[in-house]
């Protein structure tokens, strides 16, 4: 199903065609992505898909906030000219056979956490990608190694896509903008600011190991927060990075609050 939101073409080249994964219930991240697609290209492509194959058995699939109506309102406002909202049905046979491995990089990690996740993010992320054509994907660095095993992809598999990575919108007080922070009771708000306080704790520190002691030392502080990992990675394939490491490395953390996880990085340049 294609529904029309809107044709005002972009400020991009050509008659590119970028394309904005999403889950819907959109945020100011989510427009900021758009934003960025429409720099890239004359035409804006959202599919607003909440993907069974990248949930697991325990997690929040049935509760995952659906505001449909709201996100064709914003596709609208910021000029999308198509927006893809299959349903599963649409999207997976019942007798669903091949799927794509994010192999090694799919373990680590958030991998290690949500067993599969990854392979379901590629899985739909490449039929989006056969579905809609795009010349240009665009996706947020909030989900880091979402963006890397995508990267990944589609060097391995040779796709014929231009993948772009955007900044983490926050608000203002750091917290990282996301479809679940709803889920946050205000006393769950406050304690999940320790995740970007963290991040930004690491960050004032120069070698790995004093990042991630810096960084572990306020989220240990937060009695309330239960840390699933905090890891100092090699942004291109997720693997800790040792003591001597020079260059970019991605601090990354998630934590559950109450009932909700939440995960959240920071890009660094170790010298
Ligand atoms: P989602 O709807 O959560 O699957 O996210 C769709 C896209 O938006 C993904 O590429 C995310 O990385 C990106 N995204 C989510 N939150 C943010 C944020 N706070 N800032 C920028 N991009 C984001």
């Amino acid at each position: 199903m294609g529904i029309g939101a809107g044709a005002s073409p972009g400020s991009g080249g050509g008659s590119a065609l970028a394309l904005v994964p999403t889950m819907g219930a959109l945020h100011e991240g989510h427009r900021s992505l758009i934003r960025l697609a429409r720099e890239r290209a004359a035409h804006v492509a959202v599919s607003i898909f909440v993907n069974p194959l990248q949930f697991g058995p325990t997690e929040d699939f049935s509760r995952y906030p659906r505001t449909f109506d709201a996100d064709l309102e914003v596709c609208e406002a910021e000029g999308v000219s198509v927006v893809f909202a299959p349903s599963a049905e649409d999207m997976y046979l019942p007798d669903r056979q091949v799927g794509v491995s994010a192999g090694g990089m799919g373990a680590v990690v958030e991998g290690e956490f949500r067993p599969g996740h990854l392979d379901g993010v590629l899985t739909v992320v490449l039929k989006l990608f056969n579905l809609v054509q795009p010349d240009v994907a665009v996706f947020g660095q909030k989900d880091a190694q979402q963006l890397a095993v995508i990267r990944r992809m589609v060097a391995d598999l040779n796709l014929p896509v231009s993948i772009v990575g955007g900044p983490t919108v926050r608000e203002p007080d750091g917290l990282a903008l996301s479809s679940r922070n709803r889920y946050l009771s205000p006393d769950d708000r406050v304690t999940a600011l320790a995740l970007s306080r963290a991040l930004t704790a690491g960050a004032g520190r120069r070698a790995p190991a004093e990042i991630r002691r810096a960084a572990l030392a306020v989220l240990e502080a937060e009695p309330s927060l239960a840390l699933d990992y905090l890891v100092l990675v090699d942004p291109a394939t997720f693997a800790e990075v040792g003591d001597g490491h020079a260059g970019e490395a991605i601090l990354a953390v998630a934590a559950r609050v109450g009932s909700t996880r939440l995960i959240d990085n920071v890009t660094l340049d170790i010298r």
